[in-house]
């Protein structure tokens, strides 16, 4: 057969169309690039599909609910009934639908050509698609890797019926009665207080010795009690020694613990980066357990080939997809952007309660060599906290006499903290710089402001 024709070169060939690829290719056609975006599956990716917004329009559903459970008790009447499936992912496609509808038409608008298969790399600067209406040769002058990551599986754990990774679970046809969660990550802790929420009793077994262990302790200690409050059982330093299951039921063998019988198990164990199969070695790009390292332009070792997103070792999230490919886009058209700081990103996990967080840690930050003050102010002492029925805190993470380095909060609401968090540490902002900040009344960000007055020695409603 003859060897398919290459096309005349594009600027940018992008392989992956998901938050890291199709942003790349939206900046890439403002600045006058020409963009090949090559996608097997729907321009989205996880984040669109199968992640970030179809789990959170779930995890509002589950807010919701426990709403519903409350309600009465601040004078509504109302109750929870239970959960109508088939509406529950009829509004949560819906929602997928609409965003998915207006990225297709963006990109539409923008010119970018956008190639439907599966694409490999055949040399440093030809990517080569097998689509529905044959092969096709796209030649680019830089070629970005933004094939994204998939959900890891327990070796020796099999999917089927009953245990599933996040993939399917989004999708349940009905609300299992008994859960195992197996790891206590972010996608865990979400799925098993989505899970709870929907009247599940959920147990979440975590390898490590506490839940959420990339925050600081403190977090990871008070979403376990809020989890216990709520009924969600958290078995940390536990392994999975192996998992049995049926059609109808699973067994989870834990090493020094009872067994586990539940509905469903659900496999949260990390996200691998999808870089097999795509002739990325043979083309002679360095792979690191899978990941593909670059340098803090996001070059890879070969000249011409950049890589974007979760298959670049760091945060896998798809705000930090967005930052690379703009980044990626810019870089090439020699606008000379600032590279991509990981520390800077915003984290946010959507349980109840949510954790935010941004900058250092406190033992990162002594670990970087700084003199470090670090101080916490309770929910407990914010208004609109307590009207909203939550608990939780801010803590700070100073530099002695120095900017903000970090802030860590929990509880519901904690979320939409995170800007003005991420503004303050990516300004290097003082905390006396922040305490002097009218913050509205009552709101939840008051308590960040209250934060920034303990640290800086001139508390309101806490004691210094
Ligand atoms: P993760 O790395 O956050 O957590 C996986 C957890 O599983 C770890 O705590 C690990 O110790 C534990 N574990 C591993 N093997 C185990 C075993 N055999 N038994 C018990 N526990 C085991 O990974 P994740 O939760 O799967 O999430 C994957 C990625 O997706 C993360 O990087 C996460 O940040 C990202 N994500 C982000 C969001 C968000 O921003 N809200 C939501 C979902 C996913």
């Amino acid at each position: 057969m003859a060897d398919p024709t290459t096309s005349s070169p594009f600027d940018l060939v992008i392989l992956g169309a998901g938050s890291g690829g199709y942003a790349c290719a939206l900046r890439a056609s403002q600045l006058g690039l020409t963009v090949a975006l090559v996608e097997e599956d729907k321009i989205g990716g996880t984040c669109l599909h199968r992640g970030c917004i179809p789990t959170k329009a779930l995890l509002h559903a589950a807010e919701l609910a426990d709403g519903a459970r409350v309600a009465a008790s601040h004078g509504v009447l109302t109750s929870f009934e239970g959960i109508d499936t088939a509406a529950l992912h009829a509004r949560k496609d819906k929602v997928v639908a609409q965003l998915h509808r207006g990225l297709t038409g963006l990109i539409g608008q923008a010119g970018i050509e956008v190639v439907s298969g599966r694409g490999r790399l055949v040399d440093t600067s030809t990517v080569e698609v097998e689509g529905e209406g044959g092969t096709t040769r796209l030649s680019g002058r830089t070629v970005v890797l933004a094939t994204g990551s998939y959900a890891r599986t327990i070796p020796g754990v099999e999917l089927g019926p009953r245990v599933m990774t996040s993939d399917r679970a989004m999708d349940l046809a009905e609300i299992p009665q008994r859960v195992a969660v197996l790891g206590g990550g972010v996608i865990g802790v979400e799925f098993a207080s989505m899970l709870r929420s929907f009247g599940a009793e959920v147990t979440v077994v975590e390898a490590l010795d506490r839940i959420v262990a990339a925050e600081e302790p403190s977090i990871s200690k008070h979403l376990t009690r809020e989890f216990k409050k709520r009924g969600i059982t958290t078995l940390t330093s536990t392994r999975v020694a192996s998992v049995e299951a049926d059609e109808h039921r699973a067994v989870v063998h834990l090493e020094g613990a009872d067994p586990l019988e539940v509905d469903l198990v659900m496999v949260a164990v990390g996200r691998g980066p999808r870089s097999e199969g795509i002739g990325l070695e043979e083309a002679g790009v360095t792979l690191e357990r899978g990941f593909v390292p670059t340098d803090e332009r996001l070059r890879t070792d070969v000249e011409g080939v950049r890589a974007v997103g979760d298959l670049v070792p760091g945060l896998q999230l798809a705000h930090r997809g967005f930052a690379h490919g703009i980044f990626v886009a810019e870089d090439v058209a020699g606008l000379d952007p600032r590279p991509v700081d990981d520390v800077t990103i915003p984290k946010v996990t959507y349980c109840d309660p949510e954790i935010a967080s941004v900058g250092l840690s406190t033992e990162a930050a002594k670990g970087a060599g700084h003199d470090v003050e670090t101080v916490t102010y309770p929910l407990g002492g914010n208004g609109r906290s307590i009207i909203r029925g939550t608990t939780g805190s801010v803590t700070l993470v100073r530099a002695k006499d120095g900017p903000v380095l970090g802030v860590h909060m929990v509880g519901l609401g904690v979320s939409e903290l995170i800007s003005e968090a991420q503004l303050v540490v990516g300004w290097e902002a003082h905390p006396e710089d922040v305490a002097t900040l009218v913050h509205a009344h009552p709101t939840q960000g008051e308590a960040l402001g209250e934060a920034a007055m303990l640290a800086a020695g001139r508390p309101l409603h806490a004691h210094a």
